[in-house]
């Protein structure tokens, strides 16, 4: 009887890696019924992506979990957290969430959490979707751009979050403000002002401020947990650093387009770089990175939102879809920038599972977790071609950007879900659920 199933040897920062039954079992050597020869790669922890927008069921046209996920695992995602909305129904009671669950189950090739809604419309749903085991729960506070997943008014927003706190249940926002962002955006249509500069102005960032110190507010005033997605400016985290120093239950999200992308490449890319908040100027960038090094940015997710192109092409910057395809680079692009790596651990995989609730079993290297992890070259620098996009719809503002760090492979509970940058065709992907 062999001491492991598999042994991983040779990689950085372990010789070697013992797994058995899908768990890491040793960090040191001995037999295996397999071998992988890893000298030359680094194992890093395998990213838990807690933002995509997969829309399966209802529009899987503009994507669906079999290439999403599958774009996920090329990228090094071992683990997504599926948003509410854009798929139709929207995940608001057990019956879309029982829908959602079965259409991931049947397509995934990686482990899965699904968020819930928090509108206007199902605030007597929250205790079913708790019991269904959501991840958490998500809230606009500006308009979503989809008319089946209201918006929170102040007072909604207030009355779910203490309906959350009493369920033990994290509420993340979409922190812009809404009367802010409705009137600069009408007042700009309205004069014909319709380009992306035009855009970039009606979405200030003093519009995103306003909706985090009230988000903040309400943490305080209900005790409950609160996750802003998201975040694109350095002067927000400044804000949620701030509180969480005070006490309050609160943490942060940035993605890799605001940390790599400002607001003069949504000017020079266009719509495929079009997202809410929007890019932001170089000091606002700046200022998130020297946030997210000094560890006051909680996670990195992608908020991989695809659409198809014939959505991404309007004369009126306003009415093209908001949303960047990004799944397969955030961990590409993080390794790119330079991170510390064991910041990039916390950010990508120990931080999202301990802020949701799934640790010890996922987001770390320790024996008895689930060896979930990826093996990169860091040595290795490619060119993004559109070729090598996995997504329905092969369109990225990331498209012949060169990038330094490559996801060699990628195994799932000791699987292998990517060899030697190919899928191998496993659909091993499970619903996770938080712990009680
Ligand atoms: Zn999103």
């Amino acid at each position: 009887m062999p001491d492991f199933d598999l042994l991983i040897r040779g990689a950085q920062p372990f010789e070697n890696v013992g797994i058995a039954d899908g768990k890491f079992a040793a960090f040191a050597a001995g037999s295996a019924r397999e071998e992988v020869d890893a000298r030359g790669l680094r194992l890093l922890p395998g990213v838990i992506d807690a933002h995509v927008h997969f829309n399966d069921p209802g529009r899987a046209d503009w994507e669906g979990f079999a290439t999403g996920s599958q774009a996920a695992a090329l990228g090094g995602t071992t683990t997504f957290f599926d948003m509410p909305l854009n798929a139709h129904p929207p995940t608001l009671d057990r019956a879309s969430f029982d829908g959602k669950r079965a259409a991931a189950e049947a397509q995934s090739v990686v482990d899965f959490a699904l968020w819930g809604g928090l509108t206007p419309i199902n605030l007597d749903k929250l205790e079913e979707l708790r019991d269904c085991g959501v991840i958490g729960l998500k809230a606009f506070m500006a308009n979503s751009g989809i008319d089946d997943f209201p918006s929170v008014p102040p007072a909604t927003l207030l009355d779910g979050m203490k309906r959350a706190a009493k369920l033990g249940l994290i509420v993340a926002v979409h922190a812009e403000s809404d009367e802010a962002t409705n009137r600069l955006g009408a007042a700009a249509q309205q004069s014909g002002r319709t380009t992306i500069r035009d855009y970039l102005n009606s979405r200030p960032v003093s519009a995103e401020l306003e909706a985090i110190r009230m988000a903040i507010e309400f943490a305080g005033e209900t005790g409950c947990g609160l996750h802003i997605v998201h975040v694109s400016c350095g002067s927000g985290v400044a804000l949620i650093a701030e509180a969480r120093a005070r006490g309050i239950n609160v943490t942060c999200e940035t993605c890799p387009h605001y940390l790599v992308l400002t607001d003069e490449d949504m000017e020079r890319i266009g719509a495929l770089a079009k997202c809410a908040p929007p890019l932001r100027d170089i000091a606002e960038q700046k200022g998130l990175l020297d946030h997210l090094r000094a560890g006051h940015i909680t996670t990195v997710g992608s908020d991989h939102s695809p659409a198809p192109a014939s959505m991404k092409s309007d004369a009126n910057f306003f009415k093209v879809w908001g949303g960047i395809s990004g799944v397969q680079h955030l961990l590409p692009l993080l390794l790119d920038l330079g991170l510390d790596l064991d910041l990039l651990a916390q950010v990508t995989a120990a931080n999202v599972a301990e802020r949701f609730r799934l640790s010890p079993r996922k987001g770390s290297l320790a024996i008895g977790a689930d060896a979930d992890f990826v093996l990169a070259d860091l040595g290795a620098v490619e060119t993004i071609t559109a070729d090598s996009l996995q997504y329905r719809h092969p369109h990225s503002p990331y498209v012949g950007r060169r990038v330094s760090g490559v996801v060699q492979h990628t195994f799932l509970r000791g699987q292998p879900v990517v060899y030697n940058r190919r899928l191998t065709g496993s659909k091993l992907g499970q619903l996770i659920k938080p712990n009680a």
